[in-house]
C-alpha cells in the first residue's frame, strides 16, 4: 500500500454507473485519479465512455465517505472498531431470529456491489439466517421486463449484444430516455441511424434526444403502450403480414394468443392511446417492411402497474414478426444499473437461487442444502416492497440493506421511512451516511468499486472483471469481506480470501455460469452467459431455440384494463427520470464536482400552456401534491413535456425527491412500484424566478 501512494498506475475496471458496462482503464496516483481511458478492447464500448464513465470518479475521495463502522447510541451515531460493530450485530440478528423466527429479517443486496457480493447477500440470508426475503434493486426497474421474457422466449436477458443492436434495420425505443440513461448504447444507435440508414421509432411521453433524432415519435397516453404493441399485432396478423414460417417452427400458442388480440382493434387503440389509425397503420407496414427490428425499453415501459405485461407485449410483437433468433434482431430491455442484471443473476431474489433456479424445486434446493450443509426454507421470501409491508404489519422486525439508499429511491418514501422507524434493529451498508443509514442502528462502511476486485454484468450479460485500483479509504471494506465475516461471527466460516473464490463456488452450483472463471475473465476478457462447462458463451441467447423444454417460445395472451388517470382534483401527471449527468438517486455523482456543476439543481419541467394556463413563468416555485405526500421545486419551461404531464428528474441531490409523491400502486406480476404513474395537482409558491 505504501509503495502505491507515489506510483503511477493502470488498473482494469468496469464503469460503475448504467447497465452498459463500459470498461476502461483507469490511471492513479495513491487515491488521485488521474485520467480514464477506453480501450478498443472494451467490449461494450470500444473507445467511446460518457461523461459519468469518464469523469465521474472524485466521490471515492469525498469527505463524507465513511471510515469507520458506526453504532446508534441513543440519538448518535458513534464510531466503533469493527470487532464491536460485528459482533453487536450478529447478536441482535440472532435475538430477533430466536424471538420471531428468521421471516422476521429482510435484506436488500446491492444492484452497484459485484456479483460476488449478491451471491454472499442471498448466501448470508439463506445459510446463516434461513430466510428466502432476500431481493434487489432491480425490483425498482427491470423485473416487469424479466417477466415478460420469462414468459415469453425464457431468458430473463438481453437476446443479443449491445452490437447487434447497431445491426439492426430498425429501433424501436419504447420508454427509455437512451441518450440520458445509456448514453454509449445510445450512441451505438445514433451512428446506425445517421450514417447507415437504421430506422429509428420513439415511443415516449417527453421528446427527449432520440426522439429528436427519430424518424417518428410518437406520444401514447401514459401507461398505454400495451394496446398500440398489442393493436399493431393484431392488424400484422390480420393483413397475413405476420411471420408464418417462424412461427410454425418456433412458437406456441398462436391461437390462444390471436384470440386475446379481439379487443385491440385500431378504433379501440386509438381511442385509448391517442395514436391515430394511420400512425398505428404507418407502424405495423414499417416494422414488417424490415428484416431485422431490434426493440429497446425501460423504466417508461416497466415501472407501471402493468409493467410486466408490456414487456410481454413487446415480446409477444417481436415474436410475430419473427423478430428473434439473429443478430440485429430482438429484445433489450436496458438495465439501469452497473450490476442491475448480476444482482439478479446470482441469486439475491426471494424465489430463486443464483441463476434462477427456484428455491421452490426440491431437487435445487437439495443441492445447496447439500453445498451449504443446512436445511433451507421451502417457501419464497418476501420482496422489496412486501417487507416494507411487512415491517407496518409487524412481520418483519430487522433489515440489512446493502448499497441502496431506499429511503429515497423507493416509491412512497413517507411510508418507508415510517416503516424504518418501527424496525427493532436496522444495518445499512454503504460508502456514505445516506437517508437510509439516517435511521440504522449499525451502519458498516464499505468500499466502491474502485478499491476492490470482483464480477459486474452489463445489460447484454456480459461478465466482466474489475480490478482494485486502490485501497479502501480508512477501515472501509468491501462488501464481500464484511459479509464473509459477519458470516464467520454468526459460526459459517466461509472462509473466501478472493472474489474469484466466490465466483468459482457460484459456477460449480449454477448451470447458467458452469464455466465462469477469473482466468477466463482475465484483462478485458468477458463472457456472456450461458457460459457452457468448456468456457463457451453465448453472445446470441437464441440461436437453436428457445429457454423451454420444446425449444419453442410462447405468445402470451394479454388484456388491458384501464388501470390509471389523472382526475378533476389532481389533473397533472408526473413524470420521472434520469440525467446524463447524475446517476440514480445521485448519492455519488453530486460528490463529484465537475458533475454538480453541470448539473447542479433538480427542476421541474413544465410545458408552455400549462406555464400560461397557471401564469407562471420560468424560475417560479411550485409545490407538487399527491396523495402520498409532496415536493417543491423550481420551474423550467421546456417543449420536451407537453400539455398537463410534467417532468422531474429523479436524481435529486436527496432535497426534494420525487419519491415524495409516489404511492404504493404496484406492478401486478412483480411489485416493481408503478413509479410513473402519478397524479398530482399544483399549488404556486412563487409566479417567476428571482430577476
Ligand atoms: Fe458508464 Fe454507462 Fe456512461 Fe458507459 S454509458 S461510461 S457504463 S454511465
Amino acid at each position: 500500500a505504501e509503495m502505491r501512494k507515489d506510483r503511477i498506475e493502470k488498473t482494469k475496471t468496469v464503469c460503475t454507473y448504467c447497465g452498459v458496462g463500459c470498461t476502461f482503464d483507469v490511471w492513479t496516483k495513491g487515491r488521485k485519479v488521474l485520467k480514464v481511458q477506453p480501450q478498443h478492447d472494451s467490449p461494450a464500448n470500444g473507445i467511446s465512455s460518457c461523461v459519468k464513465g469518464k469523469f465521474g470518479w472524485d466521490y471515492v475521495n469525498a469527505e463524507e465517505r465513511l471510515t469507520k463502522p458506526l453504532i446508534r447510541k441513543g440519538d448518535q451515531f458513534v464510531e466503533v472498531e469493527w470487532e464491536e460493530a460485528l459482533s453487536y450485530t450478529a447478536k441482535r440478528f440472532n435475538e430477533i431470529r430466536k424471538a420471531h423466527g428468521p421471516d422476521a429479517l429482510g435484506f436488500i443486496a446491492s444492484s452497484k456491489a459485484t456479483n460476488e457480493e449478491s451471491y454472499l447477500m442471498q448466501k448470508f440470508a439463506r445459510q446463516v439466517i434461513g430466510t428466502n426475503n432476500v431481493d434487489n434493486c432491480s425490483r425498482y426497474c427491470q423485473s416487469p421486463a424479466t417477466q415478460g421474457l420469462f414468459r415469453t422466449v425464457g431468458y430473463g436477458g438481453d437476446s443479443g449484444s449491445i452490437e447487434d443492436i447497431g445491426k439492426a434495420e430498425m429501433v424501436i425505443i419504447v420508454g427509455s430516455n437512451t441518450a440520458d440513461a445509456h448514453p454509449v448504447l445510445a450512441s451505438r444507435i445514433k451512428r446506425s441511424h445517421k450514417l447507415f440508414g437504421q430506422k429509428l421509432y420513439v415511443f415516449d411521453l417527453r421528446k427527449h434526444e432520440m426522439a429528436e433524432r427519430a424518424d417518428k415519435f410518437f406520444r401514447p397516453k401514459p401507461g398505454t403502450d400495451l394496446v398500440w404493441l398489442s393493436a399493431v399485432a393484431k392488424y400484422i396478423i390480420d393483413q397475413g403480414w405476420h411471420h408464418k414460417e417462424f412461427i410454425d417452427k418456433w412458437v406456441n400458442d398462436f391461437d390462444k394468443y390471436y384470440k386475446s388480440l379481439d379487443k385491440f382493434t385500431l378504433d379501440y387503440a386509438e381511442e385509448v392511446t391517442g395514436l391515430s389509425k394511420e400512425d398505428l397503420i404507418g407502424i405495423a407496414k414499417e416494422i414488417t417492411s424490415v428484416d431485422k427490428l431490434a426493440i429497446c425499453w425501460a423504466m417508461g415501459v416497466t415501472q407501471h402497474q402493468i409493467g410486466s405485461d408490456t414487456s410481454t407485449a413487446i415480446s409477444n410483437l417481436l415474436l410475430v414478426t419473427g423478430n428473434y433468433m439473429r443478430e440485429g434482431t430482438g429484445a433489450y430491455p436496458l438495465r439501469g444499473h452497473n450490476n442491475v442484471q448480476g444482482a439478479s443473476d446470482f441469486g439475491s431474489m426471494p424465489n430463486v437461487f443464483p441463476g434462477y433456479e427456484s428455491v421452490e424445486d426440491d431437487t435445487i434446493r437439495k443441492k445447496y442444502e447439500t453445498a451449504w450443509d443446512v436445511d433451507l426454507p421451502k417457501k419464497k421470501g418476501m420482496d422489496n416492497h412486501e417487507l416494507i409491508v411487512g415491517i407496518h404489519d409487524g412481520k418483519v422486525h430487522s433489515m440489512y440493506v446493502k448499497g441502496e439508499d431506499t429511503a429515497i429511491v423507493d416509491a412512497n418514501i413517507n411510508y418507508v421511512t415510517d416503516a424504518f422507524k418501527k424496525l427493532d434493529f436496522f444495518v445499512v451498508q454503504d460508502l456514505f451516511l445516506t437517508a437510509t443509514a439516517e435511521y440504522a442502528d449499525v451502519v458498516f462502511p464499505a468500499s466502491p468499486s474502485l478499491e476492490k476486485d470482483g464480477t459486474f454484468t452489463n445489460t447484454e450479460r456480459r461478465i466482466q472483471r474489475l480490478y482494485k485500483a486502490m485501497e479502501p479509504l480508512g477501515e472501509s471494506k468491501p462488501d464481500w469481506q464484511i459479509i464473509t465475516e459477519l458470516a464467520k461471527e454468526m459460526g459459517f466460516d466461509w472462509g473466501y480470501t478472493h472474489p474469484s473464490e466466490i465466483m468459482d463456488e457460484a459456477a460449480s452450483l449454477t448451470p447458467l455460469f458452469r464455466g465462469v472463471s477469473y482466468d477466463l475473465l482475465e484483462g478485458y476478457n468477458s463472457l456472456q452467459w450461458p457460459v457452457n462447462a468448456d468456457g463457451t458463451d453465448t453472445p446470441l441467447l437464441y440461436t437453436e431455440g428457445f429457454h423451454f423444454p420444446d425449444g419453442k417460445a410462447k405468445l402470451y395472451a394479454l388484456d388491458y384494463e384501464n388501470h390509471y388517470d389523472t382526475d378533476e382534483e389532481y389533473d397533472l401527471h408526473i413524470n420521472n427520470g434520469r440525467l446524463l449527468e447524475h446517476f440514480h438517486e445521485g448519492n455519488m455523482t453530486y460528490k463529484v464536482p465537475g458533475l454538480a456543476h453541470e448539473q447542479p439543481n433538480s427542476f421541474i419541467e413544465i410545458s408552455q400552456e400549462l406555464a400560461d394556463e397557471r401564469g407562471i413563468k420560468e424560475g417560479a416555485t411550485i409545490k407538487l401534491i399527491s396523495e402520498a405526500g409532496e415536493g417543491t421545486g423550481i420551474v423550467t419551461i421546456t417543449d420536451r413535456v407537453h400539455g398537463k404531464e410534467l417532468f422531474v428528474p429523479f436524481n435529486d441531490n436527496g432535497k426534494s425527491a420525487v419519491n415524495f409523491l409516489t404511492d404504493n400502486s404496484v406492478d401486478k406480476d412483480t411489485n416493481t412500484p408503478a413509479y410513473k404513474e402519478i397524479k398530482a395537482r399544483m399549488v404556486v409558491l412563487t409566479k417567476q424566478g428571482k430577476s
